[in-house]
């Protein structure tokens, strides 16, 4: 008999068994009214769950950075300027992204730890009075280094400074985790993807886009044709894709935002947040630091944990996946070898998180790191025990 331990990487993530079941499913013809039963739920459940009331909600079968790809080649024009910060791995991928496809990027360099600068980005759009910049791009919650940051502030450097650009926002690994709120923070376009909060397999690149975006769309002048929105709002109005859609996981993708619905969203969030809490306390019980600059960044989904200089921080990894069967996060790009990565999100308990917590200690000792057996688990135990889940209302 093989045993499956739960997974400890930031995505993909745990599938529920109810998950797992509603994406096997029979074929069933796509261009039937039985398809409609499915694509509109899971729309509307995507829109809820990004807390908007008018957001266009676009599935296609890829990731998401099929999604960051729409939301570009959908509303812009080749050597048109968007803003980005550089502060992780995802970010630049994103800037990467950006340039290839011929786009002027304006990158605020900013140290891998530390959120994106709004302050930075208000001095910059107020400087921009001609309006040369048509989007501002930020990484809600940058995975490789665990640094969430605050879209409200660039949503508010974008009022003050009384510019038009667009806000995207990737929340990849935010969007069913942490507090997204597209309608209140004026969110142009958010990319997520199938495999994170959604706790599905990865294959579905999510976009919601405002009326604004939307409008773009008509002038934006990159070149598209799997990820034009117009073709799959054509293909919507019935009950239909301009291609062959991924049908199980679309399935998959409507009972999980009827389980995020159910749970509440705002209980969500507190129980990724009590998680979160109790790594923390077991990552400050060890003596280590995150790589996150301070307390108002930490990510509620994923931690990066320094290691002691001179040690390599991968070796982490490949002992627990090698020795206790256990997956955890490397480092990425800047940070490789100096942390690894506690994924904490998705269908995840306090009582699982423990395990990974402790295999974290026992790899650690293992390695010759002067950590104490039961230290962090105890510190998180701590936490857990005070902290017990409590039922929140929906704000
Ligand atoms: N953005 C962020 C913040 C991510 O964490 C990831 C993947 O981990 C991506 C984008 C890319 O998404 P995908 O791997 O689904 O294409």
């Amino acid at each position: 008999m093989s045993f499956q331990n739960p997974v400890f990487i930031p995505g993909p993530t745990n599938i529920p068994e109810n998950l797992r079941k509603a994406c096997d499913m029979p074929t069933i013809d796509h261009r039937s009214p039985l398809f409609g039963q499915i694509l509109h739920p899971a729309r509307a459940g995507v829109q809820k769950v990004l807390k908007s009331t008018s957001a266009e909600v676009f599935i296609f079968p890829s990731t998401g950075t099929g999604g960051w790809e729409t939301a570009l080649t959908n509303t812009l024009s080749a050597g048109d300027t968007v803003l980005a910060a550089r502060n992780g791995m995802f970010s630049q991928r994103w800037i990467d992204m950006c340039q290839r496809h011929g786009l002027n990027v304006n990158v605020v360099e900013t140290p891998w730890g530390q959120g994106v600068p709004a302050d930075r980005y208000a001095e910059i759009l107020a400087a921009d009075t001609g309006h040369q910049i048509k989007a501002v791009l930020a990484t809600h919650n940058e995975t490789a280094t665990g640094v969430r940051s605050n879209i409200a502030a660039v949503r508010q450097a974008l009022d003050d400074a009384g510019h038009p650009a667009m806000l995207f926002v990737d929340g990849v690994s935010s969007i069913g985790s942490m507090e997204f709120r597209f309608d209140d923070w004026g969110v142009d376009v958010a990319v997520t993807g199938s495999q994170k909060g959604f706790m599905l397999p990865a294959g579905l690149g999510i976009v919601g886009f405002s009326a604004k975006a939307m409008e773009a769309t008509k002038s934006a002048k990159l070149p598209r044709t799997f990820f034009d929105v117009h073709d799959m709002a054509k293909g919507y109005a019935n009950s239909a894709y301009p291609y062959t859609p991924a049908v199980g996981l679309l399935n998959g993708l409507n009972t999980a935002c009827g389980m995020l619905l159910d749970e509440g969203l705002a209980n969500v969030f507190a129980r990724h947040h009590r998680i979160a809490e109790g790594v923390r306390a077991a990552v400050g019980a060890w003596g280590l630091d995150l790589c996150a600059a301070s307390p108002d960044l930490y990510s509620d989904t994923v931690s990066a944990i320094r290691t002691p200089e001179g040690f390599n921080a991968t070796s982490i990894v490949t002992h627990a996946a090698e020795v206790y069967g256990v997956a955890f996060g490397v480092g990425l790009g800047e940070v490789a070898g100096k942390v690894f990565r506690i994924g904490h999100l998705g269908s995840l308990t306090d009582v699982m998180m423990l395990s990974g917590i402790a295999t974290a200690e026992m790899c650690m000792a293992d390695l010759g790191l002067d950590i104490t057996l039961g230290s962090g688990v105890a510190a998180a135990q701590d936490y857990y025990r005070a902290n017990r889940a409590e039922r929140q209302q929906d704000a």
